[in-house]
Protein backbone atom coordinates (compact mmCIF):
# COMPACT_ATOMS: atom_id res chain seq x y z
CA UNK A 1 0.00 0.00 0.00
CA UNK A 2 1.44 3.60 -0.80
CA UNK A 3 1.57 6.47 1.27
CA UNK A 4 -1.76 8.71 1.62
CA UNK A 5 0.25 11.53 0.70
CA UNK A 6 -0.22 12.65 -3.70
CA UNK A 7 3.18 13.56 -4.22
CA UNK A 8 4.69 10.84 -1.61
CA UNK A 9 5.56 7.51 -3.30
CA UNK A 10 6.83 5.49 -0.09
CA UNK A 11 5.26 2.55 1.56
CA UNK A 12 2.71 3.56 3.68
CA UNK A 13 3.47 2.25 7.39
CA UNK A 14 1.21 3.56 10.18
CA UNK A 15 -2.35 5.17 9.52
CA UNK A 16 -2.11 4.60 5.68
CA UNK A 17 0.92 7.05 6.16
CA UNK A 18 4.80 6.11 5.45
CA UNK A 19 7.41 7.19 8.33
CA UNK A 20 8.50 10.14 6.70
CA UNK A 21 4.95 11.57 6.66
CA UNK A 22 3.26 9.90 9.78
CA UNK A 23 6.37 11.80 11.44
CA UNK A 24 6.01 14.76 9.90
CA UNK A 25 2.30 14.35 10.83
CA UNK A 26 3.35 14.15 14.73
CA UNK A 27 5.15 17.34 14.47
CA UNK A 28 2.31 19.27 13.27
CA UNK A 29 -0.21 17.81 15.45
CA UNK A 30 2.26 18.00 18.86
CA UNK A 31 2.61 21.66 17.41
CA UNK A 32 -0.90 22.04 17.51
CA UNK A 33 -1.74 22.78 14.19
CA UNK A 34 -3.53 20.18 13.28
CA UNK A 35 -5.18 16.86 15.14
CA UNK A 36 -5.57 13.00 13.99
CA UNK A 37 -9.30 13.87 13.63
CA UNK A 38 -8.41 16.82 10.99
CA UNK A 39 -5.85 14.23 9.13
CA UNK A 40 -8.78 11.67 9.56
CA UNK A 41 -11.51 14.01 7.93
CA UNK A 42 -9.51 14.82 4.96
CA UNK A 43 -8.76 11.18 4.05
CA UNK A 44 -4.98 11.51 4.90
CA UNK A 45 -4.82 9.63 7.74
CA UNK A 46 -6.69 6.43 8.38
CA UNK A 47 -7.62 5.89 12.16
CA UNK A 48 -6.05 3.80 13.91
CA UNK A 49 -8.25 1.28 14.71
CA UNK A 50 -9.35 0.42 11.11
CA UNK A 51 -5.60 0.45 10.16
CA UNK A 52 -4.85 -2.08 12.39
CA UNK A 53 -8.14 -4.24 11.49
CA UNK A 54 -6.99 -4.37 8.41
CA UNK A 55 -3.10 -4.77 8.69
CA UNK A 56 -3.96 -8.04 10.56
CA UNK A 57 -2.09 -10.82 10.34
CA UNK A 58 -4.00 -13.08 8.12
CA UNK A 59 -3.16 -16.31 10.61
CA UNK A 60 -5.35 -14.12 13.29
CA UNK A 61 -8.02 -13.47 10.70
CA UNK A 62 -8.17 -17.72 10.06
CA UNK A 63 -8.28 -18.49 13.77
CA UNK A 64 -10.70 -15.75 14.78
CA UNK A 65 -12.66 -16.93 11.67
CA UNK A 66 -12.55 -20.52 13.03
CA UNK A 67 -13.54 -19.71 16.41
CA UNK A 68 -16.65 -16.91 14.61
CA UNK A 69 -17.87 -20.45 13.05
CA UNK A 70 -17.69 -22.49 16.01
CA UNK A 71 -19.72 -19.95 17.69
CA UNK A 72 -22.38 -20.38 15.03
CA UNK A 73 -22.37 -24.08 14.86
CA UNK A 74 -22.89 -23.63 18.74
CA UNK A 75 -25.94 -21.66 18.47
CA UNK A 76 -27.42 -23.75 15.59
CA UNK A 77 -26.37 -26.82 17.60
CA UNK A 78 -28.38 -25.48 20.99
CA UNK A 79 -31.27 -24.17 18.98
CA UNK A 80 -31.70 -27.69 17.16
CA UNK A 81 -32.15 -29.28 20.51
CA UNK A 82 -34.59 -26.59 21.46
CA UNK A 83 -36.43 -27.43 18.31
CA UNK A 84 -36.10 -31.39 19.48
CA UNK A 85 -37.26 -30.98 22.77
CA UNK A 86 -40.70 -28.65 21.53
CA UNK A 87 -42.32 -31.42 19.27
CA UNK A 88 -41.37 -33.52 22.17
CA UNK A 89 -43.63 -31.93 23.82
CA UNK A 90 -46.09 -31.99 21.28
ZN1 LIG B 1 4.55 9.64 2.70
Amino acid sequence: MKCNVTDCDRVAHTRGLCKRCYTSAHVWIRKGRTTWAVLEQEGIAFPRARFHRRGRAPLTKALQLIEEMRKVKAKNAARMVFMTKNKEDV
